[in-house]
């Protein structure tokens, strides 16, 4: 961790139009929370279905604000006019900085961004908010490196405080500036890291689940577990509820590559929990069954 981000924010300020590619449950999230905070967005994906989908998600948001009433039906409208769906590129020459939350594939991932790069200006900022690819890897399909880095948001992301802002070996300070002063105009906490596998977040949880995992093999319930550290030990959910929550697929893959970057402290040689419930396609709450039965 190279520190909270006050430094690189203090030289820049907020865009004044972003982007996001992908309208999925990220690109939706991060889509939704910069209008909420008033940046207007340009919301792409290559599916129809994904913009409604995604629109939906942000109506149904407001909605809730508006039952609780915390906004009224000015707030509303004027937000959902901010988000701006797209299947093109029309417009990106007017963004300042673009976040991709296109799946979690190398090639995919590189050619949407050598793509998006050539609808830019030289000055815009773009960021990847992959989970576990290098960013450094990622900049070697752009003619501009020094105007990207990472932006790792977590889900579900108008909840979730912090972001990980991903140094880059030829991320430039004024990029980190502008991704910095984006994620703290969003109301985040941008924390601004270095590129390594797991980057910050994962390097703490993964030898946490790890421990746990150990514990299960020990004979311990995972109910038990999770009880006392959510009763007892005040944490918002135990190990097991949170790996249903983050996907036992998306833990199982990030894991793989946890023990590929740190092979001493990070690999195994045996099946896990996480090993057997991805194994049964018991993928957590996306799929109604992983630890727990989600109804
Ligand atoms: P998702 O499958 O919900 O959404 C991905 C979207 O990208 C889909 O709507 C798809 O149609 C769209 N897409 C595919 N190719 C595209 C292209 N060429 N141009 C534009 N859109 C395209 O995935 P997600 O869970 O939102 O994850 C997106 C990224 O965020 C991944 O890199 C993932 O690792 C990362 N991430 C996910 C989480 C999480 O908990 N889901 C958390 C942090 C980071």
């Amino acid at each position: 961790v190279k520190g909270l981000a006050k430094k690189h924010a203090s030289a820049s300020s907020a865009p004044e139009q972003a982007a996001v590619l992908g309208a999925g449950i990220m690109g939706g999230g991060i889509s939704y929370q910069s209008a909420w905070k008033g940046v207007p967005v340009k919301m792409k994906d290559i599916q129809p279905q994904a913009l409604t989908l995604g629109m939906n998600e942000a109506g149904k948001l407001l909605n809730k604000q508006l039952e609780r009433g915390k906004i009224d039906g000015g707030k509303l409208a004027s937000t959902i006019a901010m988000i701006q769906p797209t299947l093109d590129y029309a417009g990106f020459e007017r963004a300042d900085i673009v976040v991709e939350a296109v799946v979690e594939n190398p090639q995919v991932k590189a050619k949407v961004l050598a793509e998006t790069e050539q609808h830019l200006r030289a000055d815009a900022v773009l960021a990847s908010n992959t989970s576990t690819i290098p960013i450094s890897q990622l900049a070697q399909a752009l003619q501009r490196p020094e105007n990207f880095c990472g932006m790792h948001f977590f889900n579900p992301v108008p909840r979730m405080p912090l972001v990980e802002v991903v140094r880059g070996a030829q991320s430039s300070d004024a990029t980190i500036g502008k991704v910095v002063a984006w994620a703290s105009k969003m109301g985040k906490t941008p924390i601004v890291v270095n590129d390594c596998p797991g980057f910050f977040v994962n390097r703490v949880l993964f030898p946490y689940f790890a421990a746990f995992s150990l514990l299960l093999r020990d004979g311990a319930d995972f109910r038990q577990i999770d009880k006392v550290m959510e009763k007892q030990f005040g944490w918002p959910m135990g190990p097991a509820w949170l790996l249903d929550v983050v996907g036992i697929d998306t833990a199982h893959h990030a894991q793989r590559v946890m023990a590929d970057g740190f092979p001493t402290r990070m690999s195994k040689d045996y099946r896990d929990a996480i090993d057997v419930l991805f194994d049964a396609g018991r993928y957590g709450q996306k799929n109604g069954k992983g630890f727990y039965r989600w109804e």
